[in-house]
């Protein structure tokens, strides 16, 4: 069996290129871009006031001035600042020639004479200069970054009101199992309620792709192919969940070449999600994924979401953070990479949450992240630093 490492680099091998498309900026979030966006402006535009207040030269300001004009935000000024002279302005206004420095309004003092001066022993120069934050020409998103909010802001700010972003793959999902039943039905007995496929289509649609559910395909060989042949023929991706272990009814794989699949790893040595299953197909790329919650949600994560974003151009790096360990932690065995949900305390420890296995599904709702243990490595020591990965 291949470690989690050969496999993954397999995975992201096969992974092939989407198109892009266009769309308004409004509708861009969470989409990975696919140009790079330049500024059609100086930004600010001209020298501008960010304090509402009184715009002066500094040489002026141990005496009164005279109140020439009075500029509000939008309106250019119309005429320039000489000695001792101010024009009182707002926030976001322009600044008028001849003036350096604009006080505020809290430190100003208006006399009977309708002059004004400044009370404040010193002052900020308060004026932000054209182009300090963008550049007229300058790129101000790169190309292969994901979509947020911030950068939609950005593009509201250089007037990019269209954006080219990759398409996104659309990602089918079945589960398997004569024991499932849907989560709006009451099981009867020896039955569970199909929990990774709505797990899965949220972590589809958390990876910025788009899942289309194909049901549950029941324990029949026929049935399954059906549903698996058509799921390939529509999709970029193929997720089928269940049915890849040792048991009798267990014949994803074999389903799976029936359909014109390449296996490339029938297995995994990491623990969840050792029967972890891949392949190539011409029309589609293919997991069979376990059936257990915990190893279908983790072997999603760590590869099948790497996959997605590489198909859309985004190299992602996931966020992790590398902390102490609570407690000396010691695994009964240590024959495959080990993946661990963990809490992180407030003081900053890296803590296991109570977990029993692959079944274990709440245990993930507590965790903040997993840690991996390389195989072969049996116990890590408390105060031991670890690295948690977020999910
Ligand atoms: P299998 O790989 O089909 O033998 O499934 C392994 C375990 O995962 C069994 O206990 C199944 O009942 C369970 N399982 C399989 N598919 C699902 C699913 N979609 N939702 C919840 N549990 C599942
Ligand atoms: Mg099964």
């Amino acid at each position: 069996m291949i470690e989690f490492q050969e496999a993954l680099d397999i995975v992201m091998n096969s992974a092939f290129t989407m198109g892009t498309e266009t769309v308004s900026f409004i509708d861009s979030s969470g989409r990975i871009l696919a140009e790079d966006i330049k500024s059609d402006m100086d930004l600010p535009p001209f020298n501008k006031s960010t304090v509402d207040g009184f715009a002066c030269r500094k040489t002026d300001l141990g005496g009164e001035m005279e109140i020439v004009e009075t500029i509000p935000a939008g309106k250019y000024p119309k005429r320039p600042v000489f000695g001792n002279q101010c024009s009182r302005i707002m926030t976001g206004a322009a600044v008028p020639d001849g003036a350096d420095m604009v006080f505020m309004v809290e430190d100003s003092d208006i006399l009977p004479s309708g002059n004004v001066r400044c009370t404040a022993p010193f002052t900020k120069e308060n004026i932000s200069l054209m182009g300090e934050d963008i550049k007229n020409g300058a790129i101000v998103l790169r190309k292969g970054k994901i979509i947020q909010p911030q950068d939609i802001a950005v593009m509201a700010a250089v007037g990019c009101t269209s954006v080219v972003v990759s398409k996104m793959p659309e990602i089918a999902i079945i589960s398997s199992g004569d024991e499932l039943v849907e989560p709006f039905e009451k099981p009867d007995i020896c039955q569970i309620r199909n929990i990774n496929s709505y797990g899965l289509l949220a972590q589809v649609k958390r990876s910025g792709a788009i899942g289309k559910y194909y049901g549950i395909a029941c324990d029949h060989e026929e049935d399954t192919f059906s549903l698996l042949d058509l799921a390939i023929s529509a999709s970029d991706i193929v997720l089928i969940s269940g049915g890849v272990s040792m048991g009798d009814f267990d014949f994803i794989p074999a389903v799976m070449e029936r359909a014109g699949v390449e296996i490339l790893f029938p297995g995994v040595n990491v623990q969840p999600g050792k029967p972890t299953t891949f392949g190539t197909h011409k029309k589609a790329l293919v997991f069979g994924l376990p059936g257990n919650p915990v190893s279908s949600f983790i072997q999603f994560e760590l590869m099948v979401r790497p996959l997605i974003y590489k198909m859309m151009g985004y190299n992602w790096n996931p966020l992790t953070i590398n902390l102490p360990v609570k407690e000396t932690f010691t695994r009964r065995s240590s024959g495959r990479m080990a993946l661990l949900p963990v809490k992180i305390s407030e003081e900053g420890y890296v803590y296991p949450v109570e977990y029993h296995g692959s079944a274990h599904i709440s245990a993930l709702t507590v965790a903040d992240g997993i840690i991996s243990v390389p195989p072969g490595k049996k116990t890590i020591e408390k105060g031991e630093i670890v690295s948690v990965r977020q999910f």
